[in-house]
C-alpha cells in the first residue's frame, strides 16, 4: 500500500509532449493530472482581456485576487475555469503562447501560482507538467522527468495540432514562439526552466507516444519497489 501521496513532476521545453505523457501515466496510474502551463495561460488571458499592463505590478497583483482558476477532469483530459468560464481551448491560441513566457516571468504571478500547485498537490497523487515543478514547487517530488525534443520536430507537432484546431498559423511563427518561449522560459530571473539534478531525462525526438510512457512506467515501478511504496 501507498503510505505518502506520490508526486511525478515533468518538467521541460515547450511543446515537447510534457501533457501528452502526463496525461497518459495519470490514466495509467490513476492520478491527478494537473496541467501548471494552464494556469499561467489563463493568467495571461485574464490579463489580456482586462488590457492590464504586465508592467503595472500593483495592477497583476491587484488582478490575481479577482483570479480564481480551477481544475475539473473529464476522460483525464484536464480542463480549467477562469472565474467559472471553461477556457481550456482559448488559452492555446497564439494570442496567448505569444505572451505567457511575459506574464510567467513576474514575480507575484508566479508565487501565486506556485502555492496553488503546493496546495494541490499536497494530499493527492499527481502529476504535474510544467517548467519549475521538480525544482521550485516540489523539489521533493519522488520521480523527475525532464522532456526535451529537437526543436523542429517540436515546431511540426505543435503546428498540425493548431491546424488541426483551425486555427491560420504557419510552421515559422509556431517554430519562432517555441523559440522565444524556451529563450524566456530559461533565462528568466524567477526560477527558471532549468533540469533538477535528479531529474530523468527524457528526449523524445525519436520516441512514439507508447515507448515514452513505457520507458517511464519501468523508471516508476522500480522506484516504488525500491522504495516498498507498492
Ligand atoms: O506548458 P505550456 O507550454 O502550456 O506553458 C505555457 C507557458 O507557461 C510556458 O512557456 C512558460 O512560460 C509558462 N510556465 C511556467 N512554469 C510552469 C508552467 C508553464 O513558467 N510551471
Amino acid at each position: 500500500m501507498r503510505s505518502k501521496n506520490i508526486v511525478i513532476a515533468i518538467d521541460g521545453y515547450s511543446s515537447c509532449g510534457k501533457s501528452t505523457l502526463a496525461k497518459a501515466l495519470a490514466k495509467k496510474l490513476h492520478f491527478i493530472y494537473i496541467d501548471t502551463g494552464a494556469m499561467y495561460r489563463a493568467v495571461t488571458l485574464y490579463l489580456q482581456r482586462n488590457r492590464i499592463n504586465f508592467e503595472d505590478v500593483e495592477k497583476v497583483e491587484q488582478a490575481l485576487n479577482d483570479i480564481h482558476l480551477n481544475f475539473h477532469s473529464r476522460d483525464y483530459q484536464s480542463h480549467i475555469t477562469l472565474n467559472g468560464e471553461e477556457v481550456s481551448e482559448e488559452i492555446r491560441q497564439m494570442s496567448v503562447s505569444e505572451q505567457v513566457s511575459e506574464v510567467s516571468a513576474i514575480k507575484a504571478v508566479r508565487r501565486e501560482m506556485v502555492k496553488q500547485q503546493q496546495r494541490m498537490g499536497k494530499s493527492k497523487h499527481v502529476v504535474m507538467d510544467g517548467r519549475d515543478i521538480g525544482t521550485t514547487v516540489f523539489p521533493d517530488a519522488q520521480i523527475k522527468i525532464f522532456m526535451t525534443a529537437d526543436p523542429k520536430i517540436r515546431a511540426e507537432r505543435r503546428f498540425k495540432e493548431l491546424e488541426g484546431k483551425g486555427e491560420v498559423v504557419t510552421l515559422e511563427e509556431v517554430f519562432e514562439n517555441i523559440a522565444h518561449r524556451d529563450y524566456q522560459d530559461t533565462t528568466r530571473k524567477e526560477s527558471p526552466l532549468t533540469r533538477a539534478d535528479d531529474a530523468i531525462i527524457l528526449d523524445n525526438t525519436d520516441l512514439t507516444e507508447e515507448e515514452q510512457l513505457n520507458f517511464i512506467l519501468e523508471k516508476i515501478k522500480r522506484f516504488l519497489l525500491e522504495n516498498h511504496l507498492e
